[in-house]
């Protein structure tokens, strides 16, 4: 400054040292500023305006004009830019200004990455913007939105336009008006998904859908038939029934109640009886059940509420007459709150279930064209209300005979299909059933032996499968007479085709296990070097492989060899004794299994004036002590009567047993043979041999009636017993059963003791 006022400056020209303008550094190093310039240029527009600017006023380029100008446009602070302003050095200068636009561009890189992120952050909202757009257009289009009302009531609407003809107008009412509420509500609140679901549990049930009932008897029959063995009864009335529904030419609902031990095809008719009416079956177990909203729902203001089983039921069926199976009724458990058996009392009675109310429902709905069919082992647990408006068919279990049947026509039949295996490949020998059902499957039912039957097919098919059957291709089937006859008359043969020339197949859990008596038969002729001996064909399995397919092998399951396929046999004979001694009776008991003879044993433990007692053991319950003291004194008046001067009972402290120990027992029917079994005991005289009785006892000696008569008579036609002595007052009854289960029996009816007395004391002569 030379003069401040006015302001007067001396001015003093820089100029850059002089350069080599062809200098090779130079040159690189002004190409590489412009070639970083152009890089730059490209991401900013800003500079554009720049560049734009230099060219119109800086015309003519050099280097120290390029330096000046890059480090102009770079963006770099004050004192950077003054720095390279200061440098007289051309290279020096241009070196700088490439460190200033270098660093320029990676700030021009890092922002273009940026923005490149959040453009793409955006971008990918939006993205799925729309394709949520595009979701719930595509929902709307397949009526699944959920929370378009309008949709939702188009759909109940729909659905309930289909059954308007045969909905009772008032469900009709309350859906139309649950409709209007719908639309109200806010789709997000609790109540509009309670009144969706309610609504969708009106529009779904069947109203008056019914399925077309078949009144053909004879079609009926004929499928009862096929399904199920003998049960007659229990077809009969199905057939009534059905006859009552062709002459009315409507069907009406009613309860049936099929009472029995287990496995005696209580639910397996029930499916059956719905196959012969046409009618949609559906089954649900009652055992223990103790919520009554089981039956008849919850209230639609609880979370969760749900209809009872039989809207549920009628959902599932599809059909407003289905036959409906309430298993184990007898089994009902008892509600804290609400007792199930009057809540089901309203779902079975006629009178009542024309409008049986759900309480989720709450509209009355038309069960009176449901068949219900209910099953129970025992009557007497079943509450009496309801048991009173049931018709009860008891299925008491099956003799030998018909078990025989049952094997052999169904149970054999529908395992053999279920294990894939063909008729030709397997015999089971009439003795080997016959043993299968004395000694393995002696209760009521048959399940037990479905089970067993199931189990020796099960063992078939292993060792078919094990000597390489296989039944996919069409076998042929030659099947060779064993030539060499079982000696025994039962061993399992395995018969091969007799084009097979291989060394005889061995299975291989035959040469382990010699128990197992299947002898191995090849045609002769064309085997003799090659027959099979147990220790001789150890290393033939590779050849099995090929020859599988070829032969046909059958296993025969003879009396003999059933030991190998179902084990050692479970049941002991029933009879401890074969001629009962002094003091022990049989008797027949009933239980909820079915019928079974047992023993009444008395002793003397000592004797003394006065010592006169009873003491009792056998897990007997109330009512049987009690009927044992009553036969105490009854016998005792009996021995007074005949044997003046028998001082017996009066003198001697007894003991009666109930074998076996472990199983409890009750009930009144043993009242006679404890009777028997003392005066035997008293007299020092055996009972009868081959007899059994059973009959409730009052103070003067009459015999009251006693349960499960036809049960009692299988029992003791199962322990071969020939004389059975019944109260008279069953006689009905056992008029009643079958004629395969009374041939042979002789059944005497008695009114008061004395006539046992007279059978079981006094020798064959004179009874007769
Ligand atoms: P439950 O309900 O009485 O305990 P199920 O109905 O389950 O017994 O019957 C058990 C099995 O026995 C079923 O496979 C059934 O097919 C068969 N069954 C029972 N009785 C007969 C019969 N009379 N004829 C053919 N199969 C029977």
């Amino acid at each position: 400054m030379v003069e401040e006022d006015p302001l007067t400056v001396k001015v003093d020209h820089l100029k850059e040292n002089t350069y080599n303008k062809d200098d090779d550094v130079i040159k690189a190093t002004s190409f590489e500023v412009i070639s970083t310039l152009r890089e730059v240029l490209k991401t900013s527009s800003l500079w554009k305006d720049h560049v734009q600017t230099y060219i119109q006023h800086v015309g003519d380029f050099n280097y120290p004009r390029l330096a000046d100008f890059g480090a102009a446009i770079s963006g770099a602070n004050k004192l950077l830019c003054q720095e390279v302003l200061e440098e007289l050095d051309v290279d020096k200068r241009l070196k700088l200004t490439l460190e200033l636009v270098k660093k320029d561009m990676e700030i021009s890189k890092l922002q273009q990455a940026i923005a490149k992120a959040i453009e793409e952050k955006i971008s990918g909202d939006q993205r799925r913007y729309l394709l949520n757009e595009q979701l719930k257009a595509i929902k709307k289009e397949l009526g699944l939105e959920t929370d378009d009302k309008t949709a939702l009531s188009e759909k109940f609407r729909e659905r309930i336009e289909a059954k308007k003809d045969k909905c009772p107008p008032h469900v009709l009412q309350v859906i139309e008006e649950e409709l209007t509420k719908l639309q109200l509500l806010e789709a997000s609140s609790s109540e509009f998904n309670v009144t969706r679901n309610y609504l969708d549990w009106l529009t779904v049930l069947p109203w008056g859908n019914y399925s077309n009932e078949n009144f053909d008897v004879h079609h009926a029959q004929q499928i009862l038939d096929e399904d199920h063995y003998g049960l007659s009864d229990v077809k009969e009335r199905i057939l009534e029934f059905i006859a009552v529904g062709k002459l009315r030419g409507t069907s009406q609902g009613k309860i049936i109640c099929l009472s029995g031990p287990p496995g005696v095809g209580k639910t397996s008719i029930g499916r059956s009886i719905a196959r012969a009416l046409n009618r949609q079956f559906y089954r649900f177990s009652v055992g223990g059940l103790a919520d009554v909203a089981e039956i008849k729902g919850h209230r639609r203001t609880y979370v969760g509420a749900m209809p009872g089983k039989m809207v549920q039921c009628l959902k599932s069926v599809g059909t407003a007459n289905p036959l409906v199976l309430i298993d184990e009724i007898d089994k009902l458990g008892r509600g804290h709150s609400g007792d199930p058996a009057s809540a089901l009392l309203e779902l079975l009675d006629p009178e009542q279930n024309i409008n049986f109310l759900d309480h989720y429902l709450d509209v009355p709905i038309d069960l009176s064209k449901v068949l219900f069919v209910c099953t129970a082992n025992v009557i007497d647990t079943i509450p009496n209300p309801l048991l009173d408006r049931m018709e009860i068919i008891s299925i008491a279990g099956y003799i030998t005979d018909e078990k025989m049947h049952i094997a052999r026509d169904y149970l054999e039949k529908n395992t053999r299909e279920a294990c894939g295996i063909k008729p030709e490949q397997v015999e089971v020998t009439d003795a080997a059933l016959l043993a299968l059902i004395e000694n393995y499957c002696r209760e009521a039912g048959v399940r037990n032996l479905q089970k067993q039957i199931e189990k020796i097919y099960r063992k078939i098919a292993l060792q078919l499968v094990r000597q390489g059957v296989s039944n996919e291709p069409a076998l042929e089937a030659v099947i060779v007479t064993p030539s060499v006859e079982p000696t025994d008359g039962g061993s399992a043969t395995i018969v091969k085709d007799e084009k097979l020339n291989d060394p005889a197949v061995k299975d291989p859990e035959e040469a382990k296990e010699p128990s197992l008596k299947e002898t191995l038969v090849t045609e002769p002729a064309l085997s003799t070097d090659t027959l099979s001996t147990p220790e001789g064909n150890k290393d033939t399995d590779g050849v099995k492989e090929e020859a599988a397919d070829k032969a046909v092998k059958k296993v025969l399951i003879d009396s003999s060899n059933l030991d190998d396929f179902v084990g050692k046999p479970v049941f002991h004979a029933e009879r401890i004794y074969e001629q009962t001694p002094v003091g022990v009776v049989m008797g027949l008991a009933w239980t909820s299994m079915g019928g079974s003879t047992l023993y009444i044993e008395t002793t003397k433990v000592e004797e003394g004036e006065g010592k006169g007692a009873l003491v009792m053991t056998g897990q007997l319950g109330d009512v049987m002590k009690e009927s044992a003291q009553i036969a105490h004194t009854v016998s005792r008046a009996i021995l007074r009567d005949k044997e003046p001067d028998n001082k017996f009972f009066a003198d001697s402290k007894l003991h009666l047993h109930v074998p076996a120990g472990a199983t409890p027992k009750d009930g009144p029917s043993a009242g006679c043979t404890m009777i028997t079994s003392m005066l035997s005991l008293a007299m020092g005289k055996p009972a009868r041999k081959d007899l059994a009785m059973t009959g409730e006892v009052t103070l003067t000696g009459r015999i009251l009636p006693i349960g499960g008569v036809k049960e009692k008579a299988i029992a003791a036609r199962r322990s071969s017993i020939k004389t059975i002595i019944f109260p008279a007052a069953n006689k009905r009854d056992f008029d009643e059963l079958a004629d395969n289960v009374k041939e042979g029996l002789e059944v005497h009816f008695v009114d008061t003791y004395s006539e046992i007395y007279k059978l079981a004391f006094q020798n064959e002569t004179e009874t007769s």
